[in-house]
């Protein structure tokens, strides 16, 4: 309780400058979700936007026909493990890019959520991971790889035995392949949304691979003991098509 008053009064110290002391959004109660949009002035389009995420992925509602295959073009590079508050993220300085329907992104971090935002079916995932690319104008895309329980991911095996246990602690890996987080099936559904996250910016494109990959119950139990919950609520389409690439 004393850790959330003084971040509370810290965060209205400092409520003109956004993000200069990281804000104190969370996922559940008094800072939870619903209050995003009126915590700062640039966080409202977590309650304006009409282009949200995450959705549910209504699977016989998806277009086939409009998309191309996502072109990886990953490398084994360093990477910085680091608890951020809300979740793990792994900062990747050169790891390559990814090429979304004939554009160049280079992929920049990684990050888990619990359990996973996105739905297929109504049906969400034990997590997700999110790949996040910029491209050359800061535009954003995400790729979000579900997993479902099984096998030890002997690919996050060096991030999840090795999880900082405290908000802005790092840990460095000397070398990841994100290659390995990604499906064999190129099968991806891919819609318009924005960052699940405060500001919640709209603009970002969004593909989510069909298959999951595997991780086993003590991977997601690390996890866990460190962030129960980190999903947003599902938010409305608005009409917004949500297309799949053809197999
Ligand atoms: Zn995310």
């Amino acid at each position: 309780m004393k850790r959330k008053l003084a971040l509370a009064l810290i965060c209205s110290l400092f409520a003109s400058q956004a993000w200069a002391v990281g804000s104190h959004w969370e996922y559940e109660g008094e800072y939870g979700p619903t209050k995003w949009a009126s915590m700062e002035p640039n966080f409202k389009t977590c309650g304006i936007g009409k282009r949200q995420s995450p959705i549910n992925i209504e699977t016989r509602d998806a277009e086939k026909g409009g998309l191309r295959p996502i072109v990886f073009s990953y490398i084994p590079g360093p990477a910085e493990i680091l608890n951020n508050g809300h979740t793990i993220q792994i900062n990747l300085p050169n790891s390559g890019s990814a090429r979304f329907d004939g554009l160049e992104y280079k992929l920049v971090q990684f990050h888990f959520h619990t359990p996973s935002e996105e739905k297929i079916d109504s049906m969400a995932s034990h997590m997700v991971v999110h790949l996040v690319h910029k491209a050359g104008d800061n535009k954003l895309a995400v790729v979000g790889v579900l997993f479902k329980l099984g096998k030890e991911n002997a690919a996050l095996k060096p991030i999840f035995d090795n999880l900082p246990p405290k908000e802005t602690m790092t840990r460095p890996l000397n070398v990841f392949n994100p290659a390995d987080l990604i499906p064999a099936d190129p099968i991806y559904y891919g819609y318009t949304g924005s960052l699940t996250t405060p500001p919640c910016s709209e603009d970002v494109k969004w593909h989510v691979m069909k298959k999951p990959i595997e991780i086993s119950y003590a991977q997601l139990a690390a996890f866990k003991k460190l962030y129960k919950m980190n999903a947003r609520p599902i938010q409305p389409l608005n009409g917004r098509r949500v297309q799949v690439l053809q197999p």
